[in-house]
């Protein structure tokens, strides 16, 4: 059996930030990634202004992501609308390009990383590889994010009676996307779910959906749903005309508003393991790369001895955060709800840079 101080589980932001931490500290570990090559995960791709403090202090500055920012927020629901600036520009960028860079810096950092190879279930802070091989921790950080690992699954319960499922397609650079998106996150309510859509740095259209499996049900497949939603919504529609054919990119059983409030011996939940912000706040990648970025920190300062106390602080940090962005999304998702949300938007638009605020993690100022 191979042995190591502390074992990270995934390099996706979480995973990333953990090693970069550990690895700058010159503090011994190793992370296992199951993709052998950076692909580009299902994920709106929208980093806030917070998200982008966090990268900053990693050594990602924003530009090397996307050089256009995204100013303002655009809301949808039917033929309503309401628009506002964003407290602070933020910016569009592929997961391929984020992971990348991650990873890339993590390496430069001198980052233990073995790739292509994936942890098939984990008992106490021992992984259990794919290939039989086992790797004993003392401290194991499990940064698997959308991917529960046997023996360290997040509760069934966490995910409801009508679980929400992510779809993802690209749109094609083109003059209607720069024309109509622009510098906006934009966010299409409907019935069941939203879509929303922003402007990645080849100029491609990022839609993403976070849609009810009830309402995934209704519209057939995920290609039919999005083309149907389409002719229903008038603005999204207009945003469609270049919609491939290509079959949507899709993840089920997304634990919306689920936390991890109970630590347990030496392992430091991270990332969308730690707890899960409904996607329309944007933020999940922030409190990724916090997560990772604090628990190596706190592993540094208390060793493995240090993880209860960790998540459970971790878990008091992303309450408010969480709990806000589940209200709203659950406003956002029932129709007549919807529309008074996009009003009251409308007619109060700093209600909706204060909600916007309030859905980040605590930071620095600002
Ligand atoms: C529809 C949708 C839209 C979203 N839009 C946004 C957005 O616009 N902005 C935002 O900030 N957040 C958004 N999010 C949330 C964001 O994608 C996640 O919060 C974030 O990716 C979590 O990062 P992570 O590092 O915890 O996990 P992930 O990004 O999921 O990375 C996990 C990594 O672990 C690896 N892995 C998984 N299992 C194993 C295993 N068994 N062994 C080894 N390696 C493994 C994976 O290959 C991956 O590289 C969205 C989420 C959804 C579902």
């Amino acid at each position: 059996m191979r042995r190591t101080p502390a074992l990270i589980v995934g390099g996706g932001p979480a995973g990333a930030a953990a090693a970069i931490t550990l690895a700058r500290a010159g503090a011994p570990h190793l992370l296992i990634e199951r993709t052998r090559e950076t692909g580009d995960m299902l994920c709106g791709g929208f980093l806030s202004w917070r998200t982008l403090e966090t990268l900053a202090a990693i050594g990602i500055d924003a530009d090397d992501l996307n050089r256009q920012p995204i100013n303002r927020i655009r809301l949808f629901a039917g033929s309503r609308h309401a628009e506002t600036r964003l407290p602070r520009p933020a910016r569009g960028v592929s997961r391929h390009r984020l992971d990348g860079l991650l990873l890339d810096r993590a390496a430069q950092a001198g980052a233990a990383i073995e790739r292509g190879i994936a942890v098939r279930s984990i008992e106490a802070t021992t992984a259990r590889l794919n290939d039989g091989a086992e790797i004993a921790a003392d401290a194991l950080f499990l940064a698997s994010g959308k991917h529960d690992v046997r023996g360290a699954a997040r509760p069934a319960s966490a995910r409801g009676d009508d679980p929400a499922m992510g779809l993802r397609v690209r749109l094609p650079p083109s003059a209607t996307l720069d024309r109509l998106v622009g510098d906006a996150i934009e966010l299409h309510l409907f019935d069941g779910g939203y879509a929303g859509l922003d402007r990645q740095e080849d100029g491609s259209g990022n839609l993403c959906l976070a849609v009810r499996r009830s309402a995934m049900r209704a519209g057939g497949d995920p290609l039919a749903l999005i083309r149907t939603l389409g002719e229903t919504a008038p603005h999204l529609g207009e945003r469609l005309v270049d919609l491939p054919d290509a079959p949507a990119d899709a993840v089920a059983n997304v634990p919306y508003g689920w936390r991890a409030t109970r630590g347990e011996p030496g392992l430091f939940r991270l990332g969308d393991q730690a707890g899960v912000i409904p996607s329309l706040a944007g933020e999940g990648m922030g409190i990724a790369l916090a997560s990772g970025s604090d628990a190596a920190a706190a592993y540094l300062r208390g060793g493995a001895a240090a993880a209860r106390a960790w998540q459970a602080g971790f878990a008091r940090a992303t309450r408010r955060p969480i709990g806000i962005a589940a209200f709203i999304w659950h406003l956002a998702e029932r129709p007549a709800t919807a529309r008074w949300l996009i009003d009251a938007a409308a007619a109060f638009p700093p209600a909706v840079r204060g909600i916007a605020r309030l859905t980040r993690l605590p930071g620095t100022g600002h």
